[in-house]
């Protein structure tokens, strides 16, 4: 089938590539020029684990194709997607102004009936606004062309996301119309072989679908950051607290792990626009608030610990880093929460030397060159001189490191770990100090 994808960002490339990879003409379109430049040099913007050689074999066989020409790619598609960002704006409300630019340029370049598919997170009722702009559009051009509008949120995971898009878990399709339905079952029929992961509903539904799905994930950290905030003041042990109750399976163990918050681009922004939204139809999205308010505390939790262990005393001092991107097997540091931590020891006056496996070309786009930030080639060399250690992304290569060498290196042996990935009494063993998330303060 003949795809155009607008908006080339983490969801636009990597469900462009892998509806290549299947067979189907794709034309990506994105505004920024740079962006659609590199990608025909082979240059792919984001780190995703196996995403750069699907891109480039599908590029090299034509079925994969880069460009800026908004109107070539209203012609090339019958199925045109919507995958553009809808950052907050500033009340923390999805900004729909690029979706509604992309269904005015559809607008004005359709010559025959489209199908226009939402991609992006966009709150309930903006089907309605992209169908109330293409038709203005059409009307305002004397034109009569006919489309469908279909809401198809998508449920990828950075750091996993070409494998989400080729074994989803579901494929949500919201639509009043059986023909488009129909016609978008046998464009996922590819990845819909095992069983049948198509759920279809009416718009509004589908809509609401994908705020729900990140509005319950997020309030699964929060909660169990809240446990972890307890457990602390409780002296008890929050991990054993979380395999005691994931082992109920209405429960389960996915997703309670305790941590220096959530980040990212999308939960953050995803539960302040639902509280937004419901704020727009008269109801306090209580629940939702309090999910925001302990993970904005979280944030600052590591900081907090560092503040207690020296007393407040330390400016001058220099921190190991590891891990910046907002979660492994990424380059994304929007919403990090190492980014919170930065920002504070700066102006405590901290020097930090830090290592991250893919986020630190990201890092120095956003800080630039400064003198309070180091970035290292390894994680052992962010150790050397440091006074102490801060761990804030879980990435698999920090998992098992030289204890030894952290002591040695270190001017004062203390960890402060933001993703819980030691054990507390194989650290006192090794003569470091060790503060974790709800795990009682330091052993
Ligand atoms: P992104 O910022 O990485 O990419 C968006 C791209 O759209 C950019 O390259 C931008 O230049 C381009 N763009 C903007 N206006 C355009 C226009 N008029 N025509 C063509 N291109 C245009 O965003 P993303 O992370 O891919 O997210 C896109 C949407 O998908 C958001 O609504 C987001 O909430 C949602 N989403 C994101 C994820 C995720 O993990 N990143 C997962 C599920 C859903």
């Amino acid at each position: 089938m003949k795809i155009t994808v607008f908006g080339i960002g983490y969801v636009g490339l990597v469900q462009a590539a892998v509806l290549a990879e299947v067979g189907h003409d794709v034309m990506c379109i994105d505004v920024d020029e740079s962006k659609v430049s590199n990608l025909k040099s082979g240059i792919i913007p984001i780190y995703e684990p196996g995403l750069t050689p699907l891109v480039q074999q599908n590029y090299a066989s034509g079925r994969l194709q880069f460009t800026t020409d908004a109107k070539a790619g209203v012609e090339h598609g019958e199925l045109l997607f919507i995958a553009v960002g809808t950052p907050p704006d500033e009340d923390g409300s999805a900004d729909l102004k690029y979706v509604l630019a992309v269904a005015e340029t559809v607008a004005t370049h359709m010559q025959s009936h489209k199908i226009v598919i939402n991609k992006s997170t966009v709150p309930v009722g903006t089907a309605d606004k992209v169908k109330a702009k293409l038709s203005a559009t059409l009307t305002q051009l004397g034109k009569t062309d006919t489309f469908d509008v279909v809401s198809n949120p998508e449920f990828l995971k950075e750091g996993a996301a070409v494998n989400d898009c080729m074994r989803p878990d579901r494929i949500i399709l919201g639509t009043d119309n059986p023909k488009a339905e129909s016609k978008l079952r046998e464009l996922y029929a590819p990845f819909n072989r095992n069983h049948d992961k198509v759920i279809a509903m009416d718009i509004r539904s589908a809509e609401l679908t994908k705020y729900a799905a990140n509005c319950m994930l997020a309030t699964k950290i929060s909660f169990m950051n809240e446990i972890a905030n307890l457990a602390e003041l409780f002296g008890a042990d929050v991990e054993n607290v979380r395999r005691g109750i994931g082992s109920d399976p209405r429960i389960g163990y996915q997703f309670i792990y305790p941590g220096c918050g959530y980040g990212g681009s999308c939960f953050p922004k995803d539960v302040q626009a639902l509280i937004r939204s419901a704020d727009g139809v008269g109801y306090a999205a209580r629940v939702l608030e309090a999910v925001e308010a302990v993970n904005y505390a979280q944030k600052e939790k590591l900081f907090e610990y560092i503040m207690r262990h020296f007393d407040g005393d330390i400016r001058g001092k220099t921190v190991a880093l590891w891990g910046l991107s907002f979660k492994p097997n990424t380059d994304d540091m929007r919403e990090a929460p190492s980014r919170v931590l930065l920002e504070k020891l700066w102006v405590a006056g901290v020097t930090v030397q830090a290592y991250d496996p893919e986020a630190m070309e990201e890092t120095q786009r956003i800080y630039g060159s400064r003198d309070d930030l180091k970035l290292m080639g390894t994680k052992e060399s962010a150790l050397a001189g440091a006074d102490f250690l801060v761990i804030c992304t879980e990435w698999q290569a920090f998992r098992a490191p030289d204890f030894e060498l952290i002591k040695q290196s270190l001017s004062e042996p203390v960890v402060f770990d933001g993703r819980n990935l030691y054990e507390p009494q194989r650290m006192l063993e090794y003569g470091l100090h060790y503060y974790a998330i709800g795990r009682g303060l330091s052993v």
